[in-house]
């Protein structure tokens, strides 16, 4: 089956500018990691990109792209529920979760990141969560095979997740919290992944006692924290954490989550220079928000009261994208994926722009002319003047609320690992609770 490739121009964004935007339609390629083996045909050119390499290959080599948002998407099509925000669709939902990796995948993602985000068993059982039932083991175990089928559908790595803990968050100790992140790790060796990636910890502190779980299965590990440039919650600087990081063993070092682009951005730049001023060597990672958060503080978005229903006027455009992809690129970043909020056609837009860095576009681009090329098939003589890419990237969207600011108040209670606040409970969150909270707020 060929690819429709007569409608599809092979061009960076840069090209784009400047070509004639009906002239120019050249050969393309897609990249075999984003390829589904039933429908799209890999050009033997391009067959061995990335052949049976693994992470640290393929970052040495040129720029990886993730996936990401499983938690935030999958709660939006009613299979994760907003709260404890655990992965137990994996087993109940097997198809809906393969769905969005197939979405990734087609969308330019070479890592299927297992979907596993916070599924250690004190999570699982945390605040009345029922999730416990299906056990720490079969859920991690459910999200890898699940994983692996779809990035046997391309060239795909698959990458086992784990992220904070609520023992550590009530205040356990190395010991006690390290046992929640090996049972996950077994998991992860029984069902043969990749590498793995710690994620999501606010406090460098845990995260390192995570990639020392980690780095004794021998797999590749990458870390990365929920924060800015002004450090963690305990007040480590961001500089620092990426020293501490790299000196527990970890071999992919970043940001995640918590913050957009332009926030988690700067907080790699102070990342790489802590490590480029101890001497240290590492790739650096960024999966950041798809949401503008330029009012939060360093608790990150989850202090903003749109949070986390009524967040969509921030969500990035695909535009946005395209220019938080070459700022990583440019900064040196060569793992670049996403978070919370972002959809597979917000990867796409990632694949698209750094398309002449990788020699390809991903299977998704099928559908889509970069810069708004599709818009010259449009009926109406106003949209098809919008085929152009000086239209799009100058764009400032209206959020169309005659109320709306631009900005919100985030709540600030400052409350983290340690405090009383936040030492966590099996048993259900009561009504009289969420009294006494709401009457602090
Ligand atoms: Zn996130």
């Amino acid at each position: 089956m060929t690819t429709g490739n007569d409608q599809i121009c092979f061009l960076s964004s840069k090209d784009f500018a400047s070509a004639s935007t009906t002239a120019v339609i050249a050969s393309w390629k897609i990249c075999p990691s984003s390829v589904t083996t039933d429908s799209l045909h890999i050009d033997s050119n391009f067959s061995s990109f990335f052949p049976n390499q693994g992470i640290l290959e393929r970052l040495n080599e040129g720029v990886v792209i993730g996936d990401g948002g499983f938690v935030f998407a999958l709660e939006k099509r009613g299979y994760v529920k907003a709260g404890p925000w655990t992965p137990e669709a994996v087993i109940e939902y097997p198809e809906a979760v393969k769905q969005l990796h197939r979405e990734f995948l087609r969308a330019g993602s070479d890592v299927m990141q297992c979907f596993t985000f916070y599924a250690s068993e004190d999570k699982l059982e945390n605040r009345g969560n029922k999730a416990a039932q299906h056990g720490v083991g079969a859920v991690n175990e459910a999200a890898c095979k699940i994983a692996r089928e779809v990035a046997n559908e391309g060239d795909a790595l698959i990458a086992g997740g784990m992220c904070q803990t609520p023992t550590y968050l009530s205040g356990g100790n190395k010991e006690t919290v390290q046992i929640e992140f090996q049972k996950q790790a077994d998991a992860f060796v029984k069902c043969g992944v990749d590498f793995l990636i710690c994620e999501y910890f606010e406090h460098v502190e845990e995260a390192t006692w995570a990639v020392e779980v980690c780095k004794k299965t021998g797999m590749a590990v990458a870390a990365t924290l929920c924060i800015n440039d002004e450090g963690d919650m305990h007040g480590v600087s961001t500089a620092d954490c990426a020293v501490k990081l790299a000196n527990a063993g970890a071999d992919i070092i970043g940001i995640n989550c918590h913050f957009d682009p332009d926030a988690t951005l700067a907080g790699i730049r102070e990342m790489k220079r802590g490590l480029d001023e101890a001497g240290l060597k590492r790739h650096l990672m960024s999966q950041p928000l798809a949401f503008k958060t330029p009012d939060v503080n360093k608790q990150g978005f989850i202090d903003l009261p749109e949070f986390p229903f009524a967040l969509e006027p921030r969500i990035l455009t695909r535009w946005d994208c395209h220019r938080y992809a070459r700022e990583a690129y440019d900064l040196g970043v060569r793992y670049i994926g996403a978070c919370c909020g972002f959809e597979p056609y917000h990867v796409r837009a990632i694949a698209e722009e750094l398309s002449k860095e990788r020699g390809c576009l991903p299977a998704a681009s099928e559908k889509h002319d970069m810069w708004g090329g599709g818009l010259q098939l449009h009926t109406k003589p106003w949209v098809r003047a919008r085929a152009r890419r000086d239209y799009w990237e100058n764009l400032s969207p209206a959020s169309g609320r005659a109320e709306s600011s631009a900005f919100s108040k985030p709540n600030a209670w400052g409350v983290t690992a340690g405090d009383d606040l936040l030492k966590q409970q099996k048993e259900a969150t009561t009504l009289a609770e969420i009294s006494n909270l709401a009457g602090r707020s």
